[in-house]
This record gives C-alpha cells, structure tokens and sequence, in this order.
C-alpha cells in the first residue's frame, strides 16, 4: 500500500514496518532531524522550510527550556511553561514524527526508528526513513558511571518529568517526615536530601531547594523543619570548576551560611534504597548515610544510539561523536551532528604547516616574509580559531610579534619552514574542545541552518572564503563559537555571573540580569508570558507545595 504524506512522501507498508522513501519527482532534498532540543530546535527555527523536505524525529514532541529545570524542581516555574510544541516550530512546512530513532545506516542513508505511541496497528512496527541529509541531535543521558544502585533509587535533573518527580519527591518526604510516632532519626532521614555533582546544575539545585524549604516548606511544615539537612557531594576539590575562583568562593561562603552541607572529595560508590555510601578520596573512609532523596548530577555520557553509531563508523573510544568545523560528522559524509552528542575535532595548525607555508610563499623562495604571511593570516584565523586565541592570551599585538615571539627579530625577518614550524609550534596547545552547553548546541543549530539556506548559493560559488586547504569542498566558514558569559544562581536571589573579559558580578544586580536574559531567550512569546507571570506569582503568593 502506498500512501502519500503531503505529497512528498511515498510511505509503504510491509507487515512489521513502514518505508517512508523520498520522493523522486520532488526536486527537493531530504533533511531529517533527530531530536527536539536545543541543537535541532534552533537549526528548524531557522532552516528554510521551503526549500527543504524536512522530517524531525524525536521521542518527544516538544522543545524544554532546560537552563529552567531546576526552577521547575520547586514549582517556582511551572513545568508547561517551559516547554513549546516542536509543531509550533516547523509548522505545517516540516512533518514530526513521534518515534526514537535506534539505528543510524549510514551506508544507505537510512534511519531505523520506532514509534512512541503504541497501537494495534503499528505495534512491533519499525519505521524506516530515507534521508539526503541528516542532523543528528540527540543530546546526552546522565551519566551513573555505573555506580551500583544509582539508576534504581536516584533521581536525576535531565528532563521536564525529572524535575516533576524531584518535586513531588521532596513533598513526599516532608509528608513522611510529618506522620506520627517517628523517631527523630527516622525524621532526620525522610529531611535529608543529597545532591551529588557540583557542576552548575548540583548546585543551582541545592540553592533552588534550600529557598523552597526555607521560604515555603517550613512555613507549612513547623514541626518538623529542624530535622532538614541537604548534602552536596562532589568528588573533585572544587565545585562550579568552569567558573571565576571568585564565583567558587563566594558560592562555597554562600552554602556555608545556609547550612548547606559541602563535602569535596567525597566520592559516591554505591546508592541504596536506605542509605547512600560514600569514600573520602583523601583518607580511604568509607560511611553510609541514610538520606530521603537522591539528585544524581555528575555528568553526561553516550546514548546508545550514538554509542553505535560511531562503533559503525570507527569512532571507537570516544565519548561523543566527532565531527570537522562544519559539523560534519568524520568519517560520513552527509551526516551532521552537533549539540551535547558531538564534539568539534579542531583541526591541527601542524597538520597542515607544510601547505599554509607554502600558499603564503607565492615566490617559492623558501623564504616567508611577514608580509607574504601577512597575506593569508585572515584564512588561517578563520581555519584555526586556536591563532587568535593564542595571540590574545599571549597579548600579542599582530602576526608579526607571533613571528617575532621565537626569533626575537624585527618585522624584515624571513622564515625557513624550520623556523616558521617553531614559531607556531605552541599555537595548537589553545584548541579547545567546546562545553556542553545549551548556549553551544544553539548558535551551532543557527550556524547548520544558516549552511543548508545558502547551499545552493554556495554551490554556484564554490570558491568562498577559505582558499588555504584548497579541496573545493569546504565551502563555508567553518562554525565557530561565540562565548556570551554564564551565570550560575545561587539562591536568596542571588546570581554570579561570568561575562566575557573576566568580568564577574555577584548578587542581586545579577539575578536580575539573569531573569531578564532567560525572559529573552525563550523560544515564543507564550512560554516568555508564562515564565514571567510565573516568576511574578511566585514573588506575591510563594511556590506552590501541594503534590
Ligand atoms: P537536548 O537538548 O538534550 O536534546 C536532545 C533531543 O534528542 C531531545 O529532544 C530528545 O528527546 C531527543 N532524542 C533522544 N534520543 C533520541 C533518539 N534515539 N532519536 C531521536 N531523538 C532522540 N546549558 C546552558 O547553556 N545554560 C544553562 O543554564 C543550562 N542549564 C541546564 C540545566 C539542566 C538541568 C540541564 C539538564 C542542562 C542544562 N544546560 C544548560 C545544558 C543544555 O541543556 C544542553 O547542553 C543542551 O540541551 C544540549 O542540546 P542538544 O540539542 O544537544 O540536546
Ligand atoms: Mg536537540
Ligand atoms: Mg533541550
Ligand atoms: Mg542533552
Ligand atoms: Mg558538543
């Protein structure tokens, strides 16, 4: 049976699965999406629709705001204003298919997915998708390190029913603690919530909860308010380790002030249901400590999709998959991926020496002079964005300091291919790997968009900027990161903030700069209304505490 799917597809049915082919008279090439994220959220929002059949494919049919999630824990924000319908986004010019994708064949262009939603007629049923292109954004899971018993009784703060089941959690435990004729220890053990990770997230919940149970639950709770106690375990000797020590230091003063337990150094080995048991790095002890409520937030690792994936395509031992600058996944063409499954391998500057030299050397004497380098500097910093960094962390003026910095010469210098390997010998050490962040998989999705609305254009124009590597292939500029500054909120409505140019500000000025920045960056003006009015609320009548 052959159906069509808005005229672009040729959708065929087999008894346990559905072909969704492409369709040969139209001239338009396939993109298929996978995910509903922020990556694949910001490409849909600015991928033209028109000129593309574009099929996304995701488990869940919308789009959360997750830098909200933990306000979501305390019902401070409430969960449906965070979340947009990922069909508002691509309206009625992409098609949505509810399903997970389980197998990427990369030889044959296809994806293998199954649906979500169960029914008779597509029970067992695979559905098998054509692409041209494919975007591959599938973000991370949280990751256990297979600590025995974490999966099983810890909670964790990934998606939008996580932070449902966190906050109906907490209200459980407050009811338990309330109920009669229990001991203090038993009270004690119903209030005492453990966070474990002392990344942005860790800790943003643990100021999130303790303002929940300072500001509200104890006003209904009186009773039983002195028992509470919230722990946050990290292993490594620092928490917020992305951040300003300034950051660190006024976040640590901060816990301490409100009784928020900090253990450094303190390594999880082993979640039960009634105890969590940890080892100090320092001193080999090991202690068991009864607790209420487990967060787990200590780190992403591979879904089992991109885990295959790249076995498939020979990334092996790798976390995330690799991709070039142009966010094409190596090793497959046609294939792209960015986002928290992906990670840009920055190509080398050494790799690439012999030919950078001799493209500047247009006499092919042998000799560079600064002035022949000075020629193809701006190729080179937009192929190697590490030689910018360089410079600017060595405080160097222009290109021919950077020449300048191993010879100790004056600008007439001239370079042998020796002397110009030595020169750029300690650029390469600034190629970062990118963080995984909302902030990355966002201009990464903007920047993926903004490659398939001009392919055409580039397509006629092959040459474009970049003429060191040559190959005709790598028409665009390469993606590169633009760093906005991060905030990390620390509870009593205060915020750090860490903006480009070292420039750290702490406390209510910022709180106010972060509500302002996370009002603006949500997806549509109907969750930005409800965020608001949300917080609003949340000022005149405190958060809700019902289950
Ligand atoms: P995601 O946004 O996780 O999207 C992945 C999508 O893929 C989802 O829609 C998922 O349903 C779908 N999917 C999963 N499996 C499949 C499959 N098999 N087939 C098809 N689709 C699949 N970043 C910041 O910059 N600032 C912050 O303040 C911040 N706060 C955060 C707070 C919390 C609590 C969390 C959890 C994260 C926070 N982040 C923040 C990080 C940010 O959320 C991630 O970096 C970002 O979501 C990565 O985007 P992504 O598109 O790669 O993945
Ligand atoms: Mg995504
Ligand atoms: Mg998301
Ligand atoms: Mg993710
Ligand atoms: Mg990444």
């Amino acid at each position: 049976a052959a159906l069509s799917g808005g005229g672009v597809l040729a959708y065929s049915k087999s008894n346990s699965t559905s072909h969704v082919t492409g369709n040969s008279e139209s001239p338009k090439k396939r993109i298929v999406v996978l995910g509903s994220g922020w990556g694949a959220t910001s490409c849909l929002k600015n991928l033209d629709l028109a000129k593309y059949d574009v099929q996304v494919v995701s488990p869940r049919n919308f789009f959360a705001f997750t830098p909200l999630l933990p306000n979501v824990t305390c019902g401070t924000v409430e969960a449906r204003s965070i979340v947009e319908p990922i069909r508002n986004i691509i309206g009625r010019s992409g098609a949505f298919w509810e399903a997970e994708c389980f197998k990427i064949d990369a030889k044959n262009k296809k994806i293998h997915c199954r649906p979500i939603q169960k029914s008779e007629s597509i029970e067992k049923e695979e559905i098998i998708m054509d692409f041209d292109y494919l975007v591959v954004a599938v973000g991370a899971r949280a990751n256990t390190f297979n600590t025995p018993g974490v999966e099983k009784n810890c909670h964790f703060l990934k998606e939008v029913e996580d932070a449902q089941k966190i906050r109906r959690s907490v209200i459980d435990c407050f009811e338990k603690a309330s109920l009669p004729n229990l001991s203090e220890d038993e009270k004690k053990k119903h209030l005492h919530f453990v966070v474990v990770g002392g990344g942005p997230t860790g800790v943003e919940f643990a100021a999130e909860l303790h303002d929940f149970i300072k500001e509200d639950l104890s006003k209904l709770y009186p009773k039983v308010k002195d028992f509470v106690n919230i722990t946050l375990l990290e292993a490594g000797d620092k928490i917020l380790p992305m951040f300003d020590q300034r950051i660190i230091d006024f976040a640590k003063e901060k816990f301490k002030r409100d009784g928020i337990d900090l253990k450094l150094g303190s390594m999880v080995v082993e979640v039960t249901d009634k105890a969590i048991c940890t080892k100090e790095r320092s001193s080999g002890e090991v202690s068991a400590v009864p607790y209420g409520m487990v967060v787990w937030s200590t780190g992403i690792g591979p879904r089992p999709l991109v885990s295959e994936f790249m076995q498939q395509i020979g990334q092996t031992n790798r976390r995330v998959l690799a991709t070039d600058e142009w966010l094409r996944v190596q090793g497959s063409d046609c294939i792209y991926a960015l986002g928290d499954c992906a990670s840009i391998n920055q190509r080398r500057i050494m790799e690439d020496i012999a030919v950078i030299f001799s493209k500047a050397d247009k006499d092919k004497s042998g000799k560079l002079t600064v002035k022949q380098f000075q020629s193809v500097i701006a190729d080179i910093c937009e192929r190697y964005p590490q030689v910018e960094l360089y410079m600017k962390n060595k405080k160097l003026k222009g290109i021919s300091d950077l020449l300048k910095d191993s010879e100790g010469k004056d600008n007439n210098i001239e370079l042998d291919i020796e002397k110009f390997k030595l020169a750029l010998s300690q650029v390469d050490s600034e190629a970062k790997t990118l963080p995984a962040t909302a902030q990355v998989a966002s201009q990464q999705g903007l920047y993926l968009a903004d490659c398939f609305n001009r392919m055409q254009e580039r397509h006629e124009n092959p040459e474009g900027p970049l003429r060191i590597r040559g190959d005709g292939r790598h028409r665009f500029h390469p993606f590169r990161y633009k760093h906005l500054g991060q905030f990390a909120p620390l509870g009593g409505e205060q915020t750090a903030a860490q903006l480009p140019g070292d420039w750290v500000s702490i406390g209510h000025s910022s709180q106010w700069l972060w509500y302002s920045v996370y009002a603006s960056k949500q997806v549509s003006w109907r969750t930005r209304t409800m965020v608001v009015s949300d917080w609003m609320r949340r000022f005149i009548f405190g958060r809700d505490s019902s289950r």
